[in-house]
This record gives C-alpha cells, sequence and structure tokens, in this order.
C-alpha cells in the first residue's frame, strides 16, 4: 500500500493478503509445468490441484468442475457465449456487470427497482414468454451483489423461479466473495464466478465453477493443449493459482472482519449524511455489501471529486473502476432510476478487511472540503 494514502476502493482491486502472498511466493520456486510427467511438473500440478480442491470445497462444488480463467470477464463469456451460440435465450438482471451485459447481442435485460433489487416478477413474466419454448434450456444471469452499490440480490427466490422453468442460472459472486459467507448450492447457481483480485488474490486470474457435472459444460474458449479439461488451453497460471488459493485460505479472516467494516461505512454515510444533507445513497435500503457505499450529491460531478480525494491522498472509485478508468454514466445507476445528475456524480467508496477509522475520517474530511468550500476556507482561516 502507498504509504500516507486512504485506499478506499477495494471494489475495484484489493491489495494481495498475506496468504496470497505466501503462497505465490513459494508458487515461484516450483520451476515445473504442470503438463511434465517429471518431479517438478508433479509439484506444480499438485499446486494447481490443490488450489481446485480449496475452491471446490469452499463453494460446495466437485472438483472437477472448477475451471481456471483469466477472471470473472472470461468466465461470465464463457457462460454467456454458451448458450448463445446454442440458441438459448438469455436473460440477465439491468445492473449485471458488463461483462455478461456486453457478452453478446441478444441478452434481455430484466429491470431492477429503485432500490436495485431485480424485479422477480417481471424475470418470471420473461420467462413466460418464451415461444412455445418454456421448459427449454435458457439462461438467467443474476449477480449475487452489484460491484458499483453492493446491492444483494435475492438469489434463492431467483434459482427457484429458473429452476421451475428448467432454465440454467449464472451468479457472478465477484463482488461477494470475502464480504458474504455463502455456497454454491445455498444461492442456487448451476455457474458461478469469481475473481481472486478482488478479495487478496492477484489480478488475472479466476474461475468458473459449475454446480456438478451435470450443468452443461460450456465450449472451450481456448483451444491448444487440453488443459483445463479441454476447457481452456494454455499452460496453467501456476503463481496467479496458487495465489488465488492463498486468498481463499484467507477468506474467513476477511469475513471475522465485515462487522466492524460496516460499522466503518456507516459512520461514513451518517458523516456525509451531515454534511451534505441533499445525499442519497443508492441501494442503501435493500439488503446491501457490508463494505460499499456509493452516493452522490446534487451539483457536484465525480470526475472533479475523484481528483480532488486523490490528490488529498484518498483513493475512491465513480462509476465502474472496471470500464479502464473512465467516467461513464453508470448504466446501474440509471437502471435504478437515477437522474442523469445522480449518475454524474455518483462517488463510490469501498472499504476492506484493514480499512481503519483514520481512513474513513480522512475520506469524510475531504468531503467537507468538496461540499462546503466555503466552511473549509473559514475553518482554515481561523
Ligand atoms: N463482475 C463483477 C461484479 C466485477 O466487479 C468485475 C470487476 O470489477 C468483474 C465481473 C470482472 O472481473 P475481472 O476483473 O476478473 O475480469
Amino acid at each position: 500500500m502507498m504509504a500516507g494514502r486512504h485506499y478506499l476502493d477495494h471494489n475495484a482491486t484489493t491489495p494481495i493478503s498475506p496468504g496470497a502472498r505466501a503462497a505465490m511466493a513459494d508458487a515461484f520456486d516450483v520451476v515445473g509445468n504442470p503438463s511434465s510427467v517429471h518431479g517438478e511438473g508433479r509439484a506444480a500440478r499438485a499446486l494447481v490441484d490443490q488450489a481446485r480442491r480449496l475452491l471446490a470445497d469452499r463453494f460446495g462444488a466437485p472438483v472437477e468442475a472448477v475451471t481456471f480463467s483469466s477472471g470473472a470477464t472470461e468466465a461470465n463469456n464463457l457462460v454467456v457465449g454458451h448458450a448463445l451460440r446454442r440458441g438459448w435465450p438469455v436473460f440477465a438482471s439491468a445492473t449485471e456487470h458488463l461483462s455478461v451485459l456486453d457478452a453478446g447481442d441478444d441478452i434481455a435485460a430484466i429491470p431492477v427497482a429503485a432500490d436495485g433489487v431485480i424485479d422477480l416478477a417481471a424475470l418470471d413474466d420473461s420467462f413466460s414468454a418464451l415461444d412455445g419454448n418454456a421448459s427449454g434450456p435458457f439462461l438467467a444471469c443474476v449477480m449475487l451483489a452489484n460491484n458499483e452499490t453492493g446491492v444483494v440480490q435475492p438469489l434463492r427466490d431467483v434459482a427457484a423461479l429458473v429452476r421451475a422453468r428448467g432454465g440454467h442460472l449464472l451468479v457472478d459472486a465477484v463482488q461477494a466473495v470475502g464480504k458474504l459467507d455463502f455456497d454454491l448450492p445455498g444461492i442456487g447457481a448451476d455457474y458461478l464466478t469469481v475473481s481472486a483480485h478482488k478479495f487478496g488474490g492477484p489480478k488475472g486470474v479466476g474461475a468458473l465453477i459449475r454446480a456438478s457435472d451435470a450443468v452443461p459444460t460450456p465450449d472451450a474458449a481456448i483451444r491448444g493443449g487440453g488443459q483445463e479439461r479441454n476447457l481452456r488451453a494454455g499452460t496453467e497460471n501456476v503463481v496467479g493459482i496458487a495465489g488465488l488459493a492463498g486468498a481463499i485460505a484467507d477468506l474467513d479472516a476477511r469475513l471475522a472482519k465485515i462487522d466492524e467494516i460496516r460499522r466503518l461505512r456507516d459512520w461514513f454515510e451518517a458523516t456525509i449524511g451531515a454534511i451534505s444533507p441533499a445525499a442519497s445513497f443508492f441501494g442503501a435500503t435493500a439488503d446491501r455489501l457490508a463494505n460499499t457505499s456509493c452516493f452522490a450529491v446534487g451539483g457536484i460531478g465525480a470526475e472533479t471529486a475523484v481528483i480532488r480525494f486523490d490528490l488529498a491522498g484518498v483513493a475512491v472509485g465513480s462509476g465502474s473502476a472496471c470500464s479502464s478508468g473512465k467516467v461513464a454514466p453508470s448504466h446501474v445507476l440509471r437502471a435504478m432510476g437515477a437522474t442523469g445528475e445522480e449518475c454524474r456524480g455518483a462517488i463510490r467508496v469501498s472499504l476492506g478487511p484493514d480499512t481503519a477509522m483514520a481512513d474513513v475520517e480522512a475520506a469524510a474530511s475531504v468531503w467537507r472540503t468538496i461540499a462546503d468550500p466555503e466552511q473549509s476556507n473559514n475553518a482554515a482561516a481561523a
């Protein structure tokens, strides 16, 4: 972490956890290719196998159902692309990540309410409208928790509707790992996608996890040497996969800090609300991740605010950090009925396991100078 800085953008990416760092340092010394039969190769294979087992156990899936990928974008693309190529109807909540919504051309968006929660009646109506194909395969994509607002979706209800109509459910669980305690059978997913860098692992590695072998295996994303049970060819990212496993081993320690994180987030929102009584906190009335606060105040643009935060040593996000840092109006907030001005002003503050009171205090005092420059000039002059 950069000295003297306050990092409050954990939904964009997280610092490496101690377990992930140690696992990667060890893996650097494993020289073999996992496909080689010699001892060095077998040692590398053992690391990959061990990571696969850890992931399978953590999320309640068979070990053969775990496929390592370059991250959640690839994993989401794999499943959505497979469904579209098969001609399955694909439905996705309007607040899904773009790695789902932009994975193909023919994806029906399901509306969400103003609090960001999916409209279950609209979802069910879309299934019933399937032209004489009501019991044929289709894919529904509903994330567990949203990256911008932290809103948690009622997945058990979603899964019951999907199951009743004979569809498959893809759950993007990227933002939920390390913030909610869940497993794949508990939420009723057929496909689950995760990304290591969102929970203390390295960037550029993730996984697609299927509930069982009965769930259709997507078509191979990359063809060649037949790695990952022919699903994704190419020499495995052994160090990355070891880091992912190290981060998984640290998950309980992360989850143990969630109540403290919620306390800090709630303090932060109360303080922002006191400074700016007109602030809107997106998704605040819904079930929400404990670490996330997304808010806007009329007349204050996010682009300038994020720069002001940064210059004062506080890293926060705006819009979706996944779109290469560009500040585009958020499709998530638009789907929740936010005005253009609210979308342009949306700032995302996301806390992590090591966030301390001093970090949220620093963010709140920067906000004071942004929201009321006069008051802060007076304070400086006094
Ligand atoms: N899904 C969600 C909800 C995300 O927040 C992100 C990244 O921000 C992704 C998918 C993409 O993950 P990755 O960075 O592993 O491609």
